[in-house]
């Protein structure tokens, strides 16, 4: 059953007046249509099955009925037994649970009611004596939660509302054993919530499985990339990838770019040579400690990093406000990913642009993303007289033309050479040791956040941004 439900501002959705005070003072006024629908039908109790474009806005969508139905039972007593676990928000990854769970503070500010978060990766034991103070919504990724309910650390007999975030995330990184051990402990009269991007038969399945008679609400189409977005294609030899990417940042005017490559080496590698540019950039994905990626996050939440290199890990349910830009360095396989990467910008109505490289190999992966969203992206053919000259040109930054650095050689190779231009002229043209020791976090560095990302590369022609450029000049290296 879809329902049309449209009121106009927050107030007119029925919620408590603490509630729309904070709301008021978030600075939301009108509700989203994923909230104009989801709140009336949530604070009805009924169970609902819901899908919206990454960005919509739901998890207002989820937090405020949850927080309003608690109301009644917020107490301001220190004691935990007053403030048992009655909500309980499940999400695929750490940095979602983050998120959703600093959305809750700020939605609850003005009740007695308390959350946490609880995810894998830190020692549970710095978890436990916040959950010992009781609280009553937990939002967790499921093995942490399932380690607390084995250490008995926690109880979930009082659960009343389940929420399960990015659900099609949770079965894609096959989370559906310990969802079925989750359920397993939760008291069978409970509400439902679950909240997936794209609608699966799988989903469909889980849907049937464990919620009841739901309400299908649905605001966009699925699997639909956002029309703010503007989508270009860039068809480029996978080993001039990187010539390109300093080519389109230089030209760009964003502030602030999330670059997706596909693996973690990847990832590591090239947020150096950005680097290397002049470009604070960070990476993370998931050979990173819990605490470096949550720093790199915040850094880059913070405008201090301009660009930010992440694997998969960092598609989903990421919120970074005003982010104008994502490039694809890699396309994902899996095609509804790229729905998600790119449904990082163009978020709540701003508008976006996402960039793809997309090498010969990767074409039919384009195939299958321009099947999945209905429409063919714009390909743009690259110049290649741009990436010889800069080439070339970055050749002559080690003070003497070689073939070495001409694309020929893997991406991860030439990224490593392409800049290889050590400071203390120690090391071979060709070689630079950081790309064979292990990850080392990056040290991040003040930066002009405001300015778009041309003016923090160096004034200068794009090709000498790529060499040419005399070392005293380049940006400072640690
Ligand atoms: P979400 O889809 O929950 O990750 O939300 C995406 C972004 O939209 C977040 O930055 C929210 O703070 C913002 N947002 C949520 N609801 C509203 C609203 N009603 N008006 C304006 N922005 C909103």
């Amino acid at each position: 059953m879809d329902t049309t439900i449209e009121p106009i501002m927050f107030d007119a959705l029925g919620l408590a007046a603490p509630l729309l005070k904070a709301v008021s003072e978030t600075g939301y006024t009108t509700p989203t249509p994923i909230q104009a629908k989801a709140i009336p039908l949530a604070l009805q109790g009924l169970d609902l099955m819901a899908g919206a474009q990454t960005g919509t806005g739901k998890t207002a969508a989820f937090a405020l009925p949850i927080l309003q139905k608690l109301l009644p039972f917020a107490s301001t007593s220190t004691s935990p037994a007053k403030h048992p676990i009655r909500a309980l928000v499940l999400t695929p990854t750490r940095e979602l649970a983050i998120q959703v769970e600093e959305s809750i503070k700020v939605y609850a500010k003005h009740t007695p009611l308390k959350s946490l978060v609880v995810f894998g990766g830190v020692d549970i034991k710095t978890q436990i004596p916040h959950l010992k103070t009781g609280i009553e919504v937990l939002v967790a990724t499921p093995g942490r939660l399932l380690d607390h309910v084995e250490q008995k650390t926690l109880n979930l007999s009082q659960v009343q509302i389940l929420v399960l975030d990015e659900a099609d995330r949770m079965l894609d990184m096959g989370f559906m054993p310990d969802l079925k051990r989750i359920l397993a402990l939760l008291p069978k009269q409970r509400q439902n919530l679950m909240f997936s991007a794209t609608f699966s038969n799988e989903i469909k399945k889980l849907s049937d499985d464990f919620l009841t008679n739901p309400t299908l609400i649905e605001v966009a189409r699925s699997n639909a990339t956002n029309d703010n977005v503007t989508q270009k294609v860039y068809l480029v030899a996978q080993n001039s990838k990187q010539a390109l990417l300093t080519h389109l940042l230089s030209e760009s005017d964003s502030k602030q770019v999330i670059i997706f490559t596909k693996t973690k080496i990847t990832a590591s590698k090239l947020s150096r040579a950005l680097q290397k540019e002049g470009i604070t950039a960070d990476a993370i994905h998931g050979d990173k400690s819990q605490k470096e990626r949550i720093e790199a996050l915040d850094a880059f939440k913070a405008g201090k990093i301009t660009a930010l290199v992440a694997t998969d890990v960092a598609a989903r349910g990421l919120d970074i406000t005003d982010l104008p830009m994502v490039i694809n360095y890699e396309i994902p396989s899996a095609p509804e990913d790229y729905v998600h990467r790119i449904g990082r910008t163009g978020r709540a109505g701003a508008s976006g642009i996402a960039i793809s490289l997309v090498s010969e190999d990767e074409e039919k992966y384009l195939a299958d993303i321009e099947k999945l969203i209905k429409r063919s992206v714009e390909k743009v053919q690259v110049d290649p007289k741009i990436l010889v000259k800069t080439t070339h040109q970055s050749s002559a930054t080690n003070g003497k033309r070689t073939t070495d650095h001409l694309p020929q050689q893997d991406n991860d190779t030439v990224a490593s050479n392409r800049h290889a231009k050590p400071r203390q002229h120690t090391r071979k043209p060709s070689k630079d040791p950081w790309f064979d020791k292990p990850y080392e976090p990056t040290v991040h560095q003040a930066n002009n956040s405001t300015a778009p990302i041309q003016a923090r590369l160096h004034k200068a022609p794009v090709a000498a941004l790529l060499g040419g450029l005399k070392l005293s000049n380049r940006a400072i290296q640690k």
